[in-house]
């Protein structure tokens, strides 16, 4: 288990630098959207930014992470350390509820004038690919991992239940954010996880679609928190924010600057 955890570090940098080159290439084969611009540069600054973000958090939070999830496991702090489960089971339960957690999570950042200055960066991207899924201000991720670490203690959360749904999480994001289109199929997929057609509403400018499908893995939870919208036809939609269109907001320093901007 230890030498595992030793693993993660390195795993955690190639498994999604691996997806994001088969979903660039998927991208280039069959693009849903032709680009009008280049689609480097746009690549480049959102890549810049997950660069920095993931470097300031294997730093401040990494080891911590795994040290609370290792404290709860021994001393049996949390839900999920406190009742007696199938192993399997409990696996999937801790999921579940890290899932859940998700969707409450991006749902506030909406909702939460404070949160949203922090996610603007997510949404004020005018172009979505790939690179999109990992584009966020620091600030967001911050918040985040902090509360994260009560949510390990609160649920009894273990490592693997972290190492897990972030593998799911870094497919299903990379996924739904690249410019791709499953056609007919994407009703099928979306009975289960999000599906690209799902989270492109999302990025919608319209703000009735913005603030619907906050769902990060599994579809269910937007149909529970009645948030679950789709466009006809998800070519027609247009991505980005109203205010946010120069060039300028697009950089790395303009997506830094993003929650500081006053209207
Ligand atoms: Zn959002
Ligand atoms: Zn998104």
């Amino acid at each position: 288990m230890l030498q595992f955890i030793a693993t993660i570090p390195y795993l955690d940098s190639l498994y999604p630098v691996c997806l994001l080159a088969l979903f660039w290439l998927w991208e280039t084969w069959a693009p849903l959207f032709r680009w009008q611009q280049s689609r480097v540069k746009h690549a480049v600054h959102n890549l810049l930014i997950t660069f920095l973000n993931k470097a300031v958090m294997a730093v401040c939070f990494s080891a911590l992470t795994v040290s609370f999830a290792n404290a709860a496991g021994i001393r049996s702090i949390g839900l999920l350390n406190n009742i007696t489960l199938p192993d399997g089971f409990e696996i999937i339960l801790g999921l579940l509820f890290l899932d859940a957690w998700m969707y409450i999570w991006h749902r506030a950042n909406h909702v939460i004038p404070f949160l949203w200055s922090f996610h603007r960066t997510h949404h004020s991207d005018n172009h979505m690919d790939v690179t999109s899924a990992t584009r966020f201000h620091l600030g967001e991720h911050l918040i985040s991992a902090t509360l994260r670490l009560v949510l390990i203690l609160l649920l009894g959360l273990s490592v693997w239940h972290l190492v897990i749904y972030h593998a799911l999480m870094v497919f299903t994001t990379q996924f739904h954010h690249a410019n791709i289109s499953l056609g007919r199929f994407d009703q099928w997929i979306r009975l289960v996880i999000v599906s690209p057609d799902m989270h492109k509403v999302h990025h919608s400018r319209e703000q009735i679609e913005t603030d619907s499908n906050y769902a990060v893995v599994l579809s269910i939870w937007d149909r529970l928190g009645r948030s679950f919208r789709l466009r006809e036809d998800p070519k027609t939609i247009e991505f980005g924010l109203d205010d946010y269109d120069e060039p300028k907001w697009q950089t790395v320093w303009g997506m830094l600057k993003t929650p500081w901007r006053k209207k």
